[in-house]
């Protein structure tokens, strides 16, 4: 924990500092959910962390408290954004938008925090805009740079973004996408954003929006690597507090329901804040999103959902069934060791990332397959884990209803497609 009082060990928000008492949701102990296991450590010990949310009394920040050190976590993260063809697609369909919409060109620059494996500059550079990635895996920054995407290796802050706006000058656009809530430092790196933003520029950040997860269940999208979970509300306060002014946002159906926000410094008068930004706030103030006691009750809701998965299992255990998963993502990983689930109900799961197969699910130890293993087996239902690619992963798996096999989705709750 590096970010508590000193007298009573209580943590403190990470934004506003104040002392967090609220338990938001407690999903016990967990292992970091990108440590799949190979072979030969499944007789060692593995490492078990307290997933622990809470919502600060005074800004309504949900938040994990820290246990684990980012370098432990991001070193060598084996998410590639490229292994999902609609989120290629979302980031090309942004790259379209943006550069009309801000008129970017070839004097323009484009930064973006967490650039991964360039699956979103590749665009940028096929129109001639210049652009940087900031990344901080070094061999996920390698993928890049095959790809002709100059990447800086680093964790992003303040201290970082005024050496890269010395080196490369300030961005007239800095994104983010499913960055900001990864950020143990928060103002740390909002501040950083403020210092490489160019006179006139401007910041988009996507990230789930708290609204959806309360609303649909999603607490398996609560893990380690997950520290804050954004209303616009607890955002716009950030941001404003660094000198940001947040003049547009959209709601987006990624990741099971994204914001994507639109910041500005606070005296560019040139774009006005705009409607959609008074209209999310009232949508949220309606929601009770400004009241502690909102919060409160997302507990029960939690366990009913895992209580509505385990019925399903059991059931169709007891009726002679087989079982497998789809998919090995993050949020595979809390729903699987939160509610239990090892090989007594699900055989194996399959992933399209060759970095993870052949290895085992963190906690859970699952075996994790090639896709081609389902063809193989013929199982009878398939439980998908990235849930919200739902509609991709049933289009590209149709074929299992060849042999009556049907889909299972868990969350918001658990359904069963044909
Ligand atoms: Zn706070």
């Amino acid at each position: 924990m590096t970010n508590s009082s000193e007298s009573s060990g209580q943590p403190l928000c990470r934004f506003c500092d104040t002392p967090l008492h609220h338990t938001f949701i407690d999903l016990g102990m967990s292992p970091l959910c990108q440590t799949h296991i190979t072979p030969a450590q499944l007789s060692h010990m593995e490492p078990f962390y307290p997933l622990l949310t809470y919502v600060c009394s005074q800004c309504y920040l949900v938040q994990l408290d820290e246990f684990v050190a980012p370098g432990d976590i991001f070193s060598e993260y084996a998410y590639f954004s490229s292994y999902s063809d609609s989120w290629v697609e979302h980031a090309r369909r942004y790259v379209e938008m943006i550069s009309e919409r801000f008129s970017l060109g070839g004097s323009s620059r484009v930064v973006e925090i967490a650039s991964n494996d360039g699956y979103l500059l590749q665009h940028f550079v096929k129109k001639g805009i210049p652009c940087l990635g900031v990344e901080p895996a070094a061999n996920i920054a390698e993928a890049a740079l095959a790809r002709g995407i100059e990447s800086v290796v680093t964790f992003f802050g303040e201290r970082t973004a005024m050496d890269i706006a010395k080196k490369y000058g300030h961005a007239n656009l800095l994104l983010g996408n499913n960055v900001l809530a990864h950020v143990p430092k928060l103002n740390d790196f909002v501040s950083g954003l403020k210092a490489l933003l160019a006179p006139g520029g401007v910041i988009t950040m996507e990230f789930p929006h708290l609204l959806q997860l309360m609303s649909e269940n999603q607490f398996d999208t609560i893990y380690h690597e997950h520290f804050s979970y954004f209303s616009f509300m607890s955002v716009e306060r950030v941001f404003a507090h660094h000198g940001i002014t947040l003049f547009d946002v959209e709601e987006l159906p990624t990741h099971g329901g994204s914001l994507r926000i639109y910041g500005r410094h606070a005296d560019d008068e040139s774009k006005p804040v705009g409607e959609r930004v008074t209209q999310l706030r009232a949508k949220e103030q309606l929601a009770g999103l400004d009241r502690l006691d909102t919060y409160g009750g997302f507990c029960e809701q939690v366990k009913e959902t895992k209580r509505k998965l385990l019925d399903f299992l059991i059931q169709a255990k007891r009726a002679g069934k087989s079982v497998v998963g789809y998919g090995a993502p993050g949020k595979g990983n809390t729903l699987l060791n939160y509610c239990g689930i090892r090989q007594d109900f699900l055989d194996y799961t399959v992933d399209r990332n060759p970095y993870k197969q052949g290895k085992f699910t963190p906690g859970t130890h699952i075996p994790i397959f090639g896709p081609e293993k389902i063809r193989e087996t013929k199982p009878d239902y398939l439980l998908l884990l990235p849930w919200n690619l739902r509609e991709e992963i049933m289009q590209q798996m149709g074929f299992i209803r060849e042999w009556g096999g049907q889909f299972v989705v868990p969350i918001p709750e658990t359904k069963v497609y044909l």
